[in-house]
């Protein structure tokens, strides 16, 4: 994402009364250099909170963690959250975790946050689960977590989530989640009725769900987009919204697609699966493409 292009959706939805900004990514830190300027567009039009969630890669001694945070907090950062679980230790080593952590309560933050992902449940008993659960053990044992706010959270099957860790986990008919409505605590919006946050890529899609598409704020002004958005108007959302899952995936049936007969571990499984097929028919509302292809 451009700074200009930041700048000018910060500035666009500044008249909605924005209570926050939530960079995240992928790994934000990786375009280091923009982040003070997305930070400083958000404090010029007074958001209360500017929330950076990483994982910690850049954190390699406790002085460079350091370094970087206090420049975000400088520039108007407030809060700082830190994946830390399985999925990410695999890349990010804990010791990196622990740097972050010192750094963040040295320079001092409104909260500091570690969200740690776990498979099913929290009690469900598999490796991936197992290393999250003694990494946060070991990190409160420690006392990294003094004033950190350490949230478990269940991960969400859509991407490639869904395709690289359904395997792992039992699954239901499609009879069986015939019920199935969305899960509200993976959306950033109270219902896709009621718009309560959006998120932006690079390419400028405003998304509800991730790959779930209601504009492109580089064609039109995210404050059209978010003044004319009505759910019922949106193919995919309208479904969703007044049926759920079971009955978009009837209409991916409809045009051409075969489940995979191993059933969904839950109503987003199935929701993913059906919009991935979905997305070569509504290229404009099920982006952006990478959230479904690599
Ligand atoms: S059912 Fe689909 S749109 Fe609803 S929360 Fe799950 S993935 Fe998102």
């Amino acid at each position: 994402m451009s700074l200009e292009d930041a700048e000018k959706y910060i500035g666009e939805a500044a008249r909605f009364g924005i209570e926050w900004v939530w960079v995240g990514g992928g790994e934000p830190f990786l375009c280091r250099n923009l982040l003070p300027g997305i930070v400083r567009a958000a404090k010029k039009v007074v958001v209360p909170d500017i929330h950076v969630a990483t994982n910690g890669y850049w954190a390699e001694t406790p002085s460079m963690a350091i370094r970087e945070l206090r420049l975000l907090k400088d520039a108007g950062v407030n809060i700082i959250g830190l994946s830390i679980d399985a999925f990410h230790q695999g890349h990010t080593p804990l010791d990196y975790v622990k740097s972050a952590l010192t750094a963040a309560a040295r320079v001092g933050f409104k909260r500091i946050g570690a969200s740690g992902q776990f498979l099913s449940s929290l009690d469900f008993n598999i490796s991936f689960n197992r290393v999250t659960e003694n990494n946060l053990k070991l990190l409160e044992e420690e006392g990294y977590f003094g004033s950190v706010q350490v949230k478990r959270e269940i991960l969400r099957l859509s991407g490639r989530a869904a395709d690289l860790l359904s395997p792992y986990l039992p699954t239901r008919s499609e009879e069986e989640l015939k019920g199935a409505k969305c899960d509200v605590r993976w959306l950033p919006v109270e219902s896709h009725g009621k718009l309560r946050a959006v998120e932006i890529d690079w390419e400028g899609n405003v998304t509800t769900c991730p790959g779930i598409c209601i504009g492109n704020a580089k064609e039109t002004s995210l404050s059209k987009i978010l003044d004319e958005f009505d759910y019922r108007q949106h193919p995919i959302l309208r479904i969703l919204e007044d049926h759920g899952p079971h009955l978009l995936l009837q209409l991916a049936k409809r045009k051409g697609h075969t489940p995979v007969g191993t059933g969904y571990v839950d109503g987003c499984h199935m929701c993913f699966d059906a919009r991935k097929y979905l997305m070569k028919f509504y290229p404009r509302q099920l982006r952006p493409v990478t959230c479904y292809i690599e």
